[in-house]
């Protein structure tokens, strides 16, 4: 068990050398995997921080590589790397541009892959499937990239992708890590808690993304961790937003404007809210319920006061609703 574990990391150490060396040095990897990353304004000293790749445009070329070089079926199918069956073997990410995923310890574990097609059917990125060495719900993509900056400024942001984390380390900020996609888990929130209690949430500016940060808010409550959220402008991911602007520009906008939960919520939920007496009770009611999830007394009860400033609710009433949700609970 242990050693199936370790030939998997081994195999999954040697793709990503694979793919980084096919991307910088082959021809087919420069022109289509290189040109494509320089194209989107990846500098080279992310794509080394990050060992970025390219898996040659083939069905199986990787694989054969990898069994020509004594990798062993078995454990390219574990990771994922080589689908398997019958009659036919395939590379899982033909002609896709290769991000690593670290573990915290910085060995690979799995990888995401971003098609080059602008076709819809086909999906802009694959992840490695569950494995022995690779549990999603416990990962964050750049944590190995990030972890000592996050401890050093007491402080991590969190963004939805890829792209994101690159651009961020790109513009200076390098305590950033991403959720890849799938909604955050307990597991992932703890793993940033062992370097910092403080945790600011910069998702997409499009539904989805305002979705999955008010989402996160509550989840991150649980753990009783500082919750800031960023909205960024309508369309914009901290990719392209980082782009468009300077570093500098960047580190204004995010201390200007990153903002404690409740006003986040308070902000965008009272559009529409403000003159409507059932639609604000409800609005109250839906921030008391997260106020009630966070488990140190003396935090509540500061939240409390910013709720009742912002809401004109006066902090008694607030404090009759919180406690009886507690009690509820308990
Ligand atoms: P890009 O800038 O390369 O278009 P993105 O990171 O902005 O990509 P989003 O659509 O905002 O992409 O999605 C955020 C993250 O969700 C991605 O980085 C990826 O981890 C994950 N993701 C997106 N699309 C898919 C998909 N089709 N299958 C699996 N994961 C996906
Ligand atoms: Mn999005
Ligand atoms: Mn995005
Ligand atoms: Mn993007």
């Amino acid at each position: 068990q242990k050693d199936d574990r370790e030939s998997m990391m081994i195999v999954s150490a040697w793709a990503q050398k694979y793919f980084s060396r096919y991307l910088l040095q082959e021809n087919e990897g420069r022109a289509v995997g290189l040109s494509y990353i320089r194209e989107r304004g990846i500098r080279d000293d992310i794509v080394k921080k990050f060992e970025l790749g390219f898996c040659p445009d083939g069905k199986n070329v990787f694989t054969q590589e990898a069994q020509k070089q004594g990798y062993k079926m078995e454990y390219l199918e574990r990771t994922g790397l080589t689908i398997k069956r019958d009659d036919w073997v395939r590379d899982r990410f033909a002609g896709r541009v290769m991000f690593p995923i670290h573990n915290i310890a910085g060995r690979v574990i799995a990888f995401g892959g971003r098609t080059l097609k602008a076709d819809k059917n086909i999906a802009k990125y694959l992840n490695s499937p569950e494995s022995d060495i690779y549990h999603k719900s416990r990962v964050l993509y750049g944590i190995y990239q990030a972890k000592r900056e996050i401890s050093r400024a007491d402080k991590c942001y969190l963004v939805e992708g890829y792209t994101d984390v690159l651009s961020m380390h790109q513009a200076g900020i390098e305590n950033v890590v991403a959720s890849s996609g799938t909604a955050l888990t307990h597991d992932q929130i703890r793993l940033i808690k062992r370097f910092t209690p403080n945790i600011t949430i910069i998702y997409d500016g499009d539904a989805a993304g305002i979705k999955a940060s008010l989402r996160g808010i509550d989840l991150v409550l649980e753990e009783g961790v500082n919750v800031k959220v960023l909205l960024l402008p309508d369309g914009e991911d901290p990719d392209s937003f980082a782009r468009s602007m300077s570093s500098s520009q960047l580190t204004a906008y995010i201390e200007e404007n990153e903002t404690d939960f409740i006003r986040f919520k308070t902000k965008l939920l009272m559009k529409g809210a403000a003159n409507d007496p059932i639609e604000k009770s409800r609005l109250v009611n839906d921030i008391v319920r997260s106020i009630a999830i966070v488990p140190d007394a003396i935090t509540r009860s500061i939240y409390i006061q910013d709720c009742s400033r912002l809401m004109a609710v006066q902090e008694e009433v607030l404090y009759t609703q919180v406690r009886k949700i507690i009690h509820k609970h308990t």
